[in-house]
């Protein structure tokens, strides 16, 4: 396959056309042309309610949405009926969550998280745990911010019911180590479910082969819009488990049967979509997912894996200056797209507006991590610059530039 180019793709990103220099790639990407053209044309052509009609515009809407359920499963491994749509990464958190102690799999047991993850998994699975007659419990940190992945089989006993860990951290980019995960996990028949937010648009994931049993992703993380995300689970748990939410669409019959309503659920993944779903949006995100395996998922990775790279090489004389400090770890080898950093001369919202008077677009504060930030005692926040297929290493020289200017400029 030919290399990509991130010159090349700058095009479809009309926002860049601003001069604006985008390294809040975690937060949210930027749209791709192909991907608000798509959401376009059918919602003028073909939109209508899914599953719900026989005539023509629902019978081309339903199709579409399903084919989209295909598409993101070829992304990321695994069948399209083990795709489903939600509204995002916490939403699916949520549902993942509340599902397994809704079908009292959490009941007397431990649930493992970690102190570095996104409050999108620690919360839903904190309270699903305690909701669901079980405990979480939390693996630490190493100085750098790093879950203490050498304690894995220590953590994970035979009390464990599910271990419900980041897959990329938001904050540090640290990349958790999956296959020992669901080794230690697999030993004493523990779920894995992976927050992916970080994962899916960055790597590539062939979830099935990784032997993870559910994850999340959101499409706004990677090219898609808002309003939808993924909760990607094996058929077998779908199809065993009953939803902890009911609605249109999830059933294929209900009764009144002795007073009280029979419930036959609908195969997965519907019985897992309750309601109207994002059905524009599921438009949107499977032309995202195309252009991303166009690409090529090695691609992206690697070309990320460069930016980081050269952004840490830049940001050298500042780091050994001790003028920045990172969040996480301080080798590019160690993290993926991601460059977090303090200082001590500017609050993290001051660097980030004066970083923003030169058009760099970064995110400050403390990216829904707080226990995070407090034990790497940065508990103001940092500054996160991320990394996309539309940046090129002139975005990372713009930033270093900046940095140093601010950082070392006497006023
Ligand atoms: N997990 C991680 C690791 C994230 O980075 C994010 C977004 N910052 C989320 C979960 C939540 O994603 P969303 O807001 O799309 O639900």
């Amino acid at each position: 396959m030919p290399g990509f180019s991130c010159y090349e793709v700058r095009s479809e990103f009309p926002e860049l056309e601003r001069g604006i220099v985008y390294l809040d790639n975690a937060a949210s990407t930027l749209k791709p042309r192909r991907v608000v053209e798509a959401m376009r044309e059918f919602s003028y052509r073909s939109y209508a309610n899914v599953h719900r009609g026989v005539h023509r515009l629902s019978m081309e809407a339903s199709k579409a949405y399903e084919d989209a359920h295909e598409v993101v499963a070829r992304l990321v491994g695994g069948s399209w009926d083990e795709v489903v749509f939600t509204r995002n990464t916490t939403e699916a958190m949520q549902l993942a969550a509340l599902t397994l102690a809704y079908n009292g799999l959490l009941r007397g047991g431990e649930v493992l998280v970690t102190a570095a993850d996104h409050h999108s998994t620690l919360l839903p699975w904190v309270r699903a745990a305690r909701l669901g007659g079980g405990r979480a419990r939390i693996l630490p940190l190493d100085g750098r911010g790093v879950p203490r992945w050498d304690l894995l089989e220590d953590y994970i006993t035979e009390d464990t019911r599910a271990v419900a860990v980041g897959h990329v951290s938001n904050v540090t980019g640290a990349v958790a180590p999956v296959e020992d995960i669901v080794k230690a996990a697999k030993r004493v028949g523990a779920l894995v479910v992976l927050d992916s937010a970080q994962g899916v648009p960055h790597l590539p994931v062939d979830f099935r082969r990784m032997g993870v049993d559910m994850a999340a992703f959101s499409g706004h993380k990677m090219l898609g819009p808002t309003g939808i995300g993924v909760l990607w689970a094996r058929r077998d748990l779908l199809e065993e488990l009953e939803p902890p939410l009911g609605g249109g669409g999830t059933v294929s019959r209900v009764r009144l049967q002795g007073g009280s309503v029979e419930i036959e659920w609908e195969e997965p993944p519907w019985k897992f979509e309750a309601g109207t779903p994002p059905i524009i949006e599921a438009v949107g995100l499977a032309e995202a997912a195309d252009m991303l395996m166009e690409i090529g998922m090695e691609h992206v990775a690697r070309h990320e894996d460069e930016l980081t790279s050269h952004t840490m090489k830049l940001l050298e004389p500042l780091y050994s200056e001790g003028l920045i400090r990172y969040v996480g770890p301080d080798k590019p080898g160690e993290r993926h797209g991601i460059v977090s950093i303090t200082t001590h001369l500017k609050s993290p919202d001051e660097l980030g507006l004066l970083l923003d008077r030169r058009g760099i677009a970064v995110r400050t504060g403390l990216h829904c991590a707080h226990i995070l930030h407090d034990h790497v005692d940065a508990s103001m926040g940092s500054v996160r610059a991320s990394f996309y297929i539309y940046n090129c290493k002139e975005d990372a020289e713009r930033l270093a530039e900046a940095l140093e200017e601010i950082l070392t400029t006497r006023r």
